[in-house]
């Protein structure tokens, strides 16, 4: 495995037509971020900050936070970091949070990620505080999970803009720019992107959450893992909806969703003209080598006419499809 990193490392990815994909990591410990290196990918699409909420006894200091995000941007160097706001709640339990108001009956379409947050808004203020300080001289990238309608995202950025007016009120020293992201993994906001878009610097289409709220299908669920394929015309033609709003309107998107890490998903991805991925970083150097062997116009043509049929078997089109052109 390590062989492989080391000759994929410093490839581009850069399709066989000449379309630069970006290729970043889902990170979410402080040690995730030495995965840069050795696999070279561009960048944190997603660095889960809930993980130092789920480790420790008691709520994470607002200093401890700020270290924490500090030591990640100065390991990531000059690569972009993209932090998400805490995603806890539902199936990530705090246990020190109180049990009755935590029980739930569907935890994963309950009290979790903004909408805990946006309710306990000293978790968040505490957290937009240590991002904003962590990120002062630099630029902070943040994007908040589970976002269901457009208001919750107004509220949440707010939330960040009020904290930035605090500090510089007081003089401190604040990031050079703020670009703030949506995750899109809640199908409901798919339908109100024409507000949402206007106000985005950028969407990270979360797929896990996505499929199993798209099918009604618990992600977790050993019965039904393996039941709904990502590579499902469904799910596709949802991704490529999404994704060709977002270009037309001009904003930054991508997917930060496990699907991306899986060589076949990743190439129907690029085949729906999505060119942002990110992804666990084993996967990276097996993405690379395909992405490196295709031919990314070619297929948009191919998965268009069969997306427009929608065929049962996409999966089996699509390997077929890689196998042919040499990929
Ligand atoms: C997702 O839902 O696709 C996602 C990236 O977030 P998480 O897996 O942390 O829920
Ligand atoms: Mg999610």
């Amino acid at each position: 495995r390590r062989a492989f990193f080391v000759q994929t490392r410093d490839l581009p990815p850069v399709t066989k037509d000449g379309q630069r994909i970006t290729l970043m990591i889902n990170a979410g410990l402080r040690d995730d971020v030495a995965a840069l290196d050795v696999t070279g990918a561009d960048g944190i699409g997603l660095f889960r900050t809930e993980f130092q909420f789920l480790v420790g006894a008691t709520l994470p200091a607002r200093e401890r936070q700020q270290r924490l995000y500090r030591d990640v941007l100065d390991a990531a160097g000059d690569r972009p970091v993209i932090f998400r706001t805490v995603d806890i709640g539902g199936d990530k339990a705090l246990p020190y949070m109180r049990s009755d108001e935590m029980a739930e009956e569907n935890p994963a379409m309950g009290w979790r990620a903004l909408r805990l947050s946006l309710e306990r808004d000293a978790l968040m203020k505490a957290q937009a505080r240590a991002l904003l300080e962590a990120t002062a001289g630099r630029e902070l990238n943040v994007m908040f999970p589970m976002v269901s309608e457009p208001w919750e995202y107004e509220e949440a950025r707010a939330l960040f803009e009020r904290q930035r007016a605090w500090m510089r009120d007081r003089g401190k020293l604040l990031p050079t720019a703020i670009h703030y992201g949506a995750m899109l993994e809640v199908p409901a906001l798919a339908e109100m992107l024409d507000q949402l878009l206007p106000r985005l610097d950028f969407l990270s289409i979360g797929t896990n959450d996505l499929t199993q709220f798209l099918f009604a299908a618990d992600r977790a669920h050993p019965k039904l893992a393996e039941r709904y394929d990502w590579l499902s015309p469904a799910i596709l033609r949802f991704l490529a909806r999404v994704a060709g709003q977002a270009r037309a309107a001009g904003v930054l998107h991508g997917v930060c969703g496990e699907m991306g890490g899986r060589t076949l998903e990743a190439m129907a991805l690029i085949g729906l003209g999505i060119d942002r991925l990110s992804i666990t970083p084993v996967a990276v150097g097996p993405v690379k080598a395909m992405v490196r062997t295709l031919d990314a116009g070619a297929l948009r043509a191919r998965m268009g006419e069969w997306l427009a049929q929608g065929p049962r078997d996409m999966r089996g089109l699509l390997s077929r499809w890689a196998e042919e052109n040499g990929v």
